[in-house]
């Protein structure tokens, strides 16, 4: 029996950055409501709709997290 490999690597999408507009690479794989920062200090959220993935960027005002 034989093993087969996924061949190719890793998807990889390619996203564009709403805050710098600069390209962000996410995993295939890459679940809806995933927290990434980008290369340019945003912090974005992953929206996934359908086979479409686009990015938010993340708005910090939930004050009653932690203390
Ligand atoms: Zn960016």
């Amino acid at each position: 029996m034989g093993v087969a490999f996924v061949t190719g690597g890793c998807m990889v999408r390619t996203v564009v950055c709403p805050v710098c507009g600069g390209e962000v690479e996410l995993m295939d794989d890459v679940m809806d409501g995933e927290i990434i920062e980008h290369d340019c200090g945003a912090t974005l959220v992953v929206r996934i709709e359908g086979d479409n993935i686009k990015l938010e960027e993340f708005q910090g005002v939930e004050e009653d997290w932690g203390e």
